[in-house]
């Protein structure tokens, strides 16, 4: 399968007074043509800084950007603004968590699409026509009627729908999808989640996929990137990595997923919160918080490991093949 986005060596940082936040260090990762990928970690790990830096979403003024990210070959890291807005919306779309915060409240859900639609230089009643058939394809029940509709009169489920719409409207070949279901009861995000995978299947639409669910992860995603304090520290086939968890981390995020409905089950958390991280720091960022941390991890990061095919890991408990360069 061919890269449609390539991250290397990506880093971004914030200034807090005089100080440098380190919020993503020295990220590789690779997105084909096709293929679903996922970005999981906890809430604060730079999952959103990520998505949201590839389409220069981030506020230049607080922070700086250092890497490259090419897509289809062209680099965006430095990309000029009104270059950046041909790509953005048309060739890579961005759903965000809470739709409610994204569409216009007071313009009908339909004329919101339709506008989009008309961006491409197509004629209102053409892609009037257009939103209808997207509704149906998204499954809403009256798709007339809810594109009369504004958005506060619609469910949440319905709303993202509409941004779903509004996204493939203009047939971008990458969706950014940030924590597209958190706000969504278990039913409706099953039905998300399967409007997703048609997208891949249908349209050869890839995904980069942003959720701190694994259990998400694993209904659709083919490889995953677990993320921690602003770096990857596990990548591979989603099956490989939910098998064989080879990060401390990434086993620990495992152990902590509910099972069952038995009430005599403790449930697994993982002690502490994610900490802040300043571009002095060295070592590996999962220190304060693993409980097989040695001497050596607080004064080296380690080094990028091959477990199998395409899974790697960064740890120094992995013995193993020592690799450059990005994830595939
Ligand atoms: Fe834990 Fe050390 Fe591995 Fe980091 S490098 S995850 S601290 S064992």
């Amino acid at each position: 399968m061919s890269e449609l986005l390539k991250i290397t060596d990506f880093s971004v940082n914030y200034k807090i007074g005089k100080k440098q936040l380190s919020a993503i260090k020295n990220v590789d990762l690779t997105v084909n043509e096709g293929e679903i990928t996922a970005v999981v970690g906890e809430s604060g790990c730079g999952k959103s800084t990520l998505a949201y830096s590839i389409v220069q979403l981030l506020d230049k003024r607080k922070s700086s950007v250092s890497g490259s990210i090419l897509y289809q070959g062209k680099e965006l890291v430095g990309l000029k603004a009104k270059e950046m807005v041909k790509i953005r919306g048309k060739e890579i779309g961005f759903i965000f968590q809470n739709p409610l915060d994204s569409l216009n409240p007071v313009i009908k859900s339909g004329n919101q699409v339709v506008e989009a639609i008309c961006l491409d230089g197509i004629d209102r009643k053409t892609a009037f026509e257009k939103t209808q058939t997207l509704y149906e394809r998204v499954k809403m029940s009256d798709p007339l009627h809810q594109m009369s509709q504004y958005p506060h009169e619609l469910s949440g489920g319905m709303r993202q729908r509409v941004m779903i719409s509004m996204m493939v409207s203009r047939e971008p070949k990458l969706l950014i999808a940030d924590e597209p279901t958190t706000a969504l009861d278990v039913t409706i995000e099953a039905e998300i989640l399967q409007l997703l995978s048609e997208l891949k299947e249908k349209n050869n639409t890839s995904v980069l996929l942003i959720t701190h669910n694994l259990g998400v992860v694993s209904k659709i995603a083919d490889k995953v990137a677990v993320m921690y304090a602003g770096q990857i520290v596990e990548f591979g086939k989603t099956e490989d990595v939910l098998k064989n968890p080879s990060h401390p981390y990434t086993q620990m995020l495992l152990k902590a997923i509910p099972k069952g409905t038995k009430h005599d089950v403790k449930l697994e958390s993982i002690p502490g919160t994610v900490p802040r991280f300043y571009d002095t720091n060295q070592g590996c960022r999962f220190y304060n918080r693993c409980p097989m941390a040695q001497k050596k991890c607080e004064a080296f990061a380690p080094e990028k490991v091959k477990i199998d095919n395409i899974h790697y890991c960064y740890c120094h408990l992995l013995g193993g093949e020592h690799v450059e360069g990005t994830t595939d």
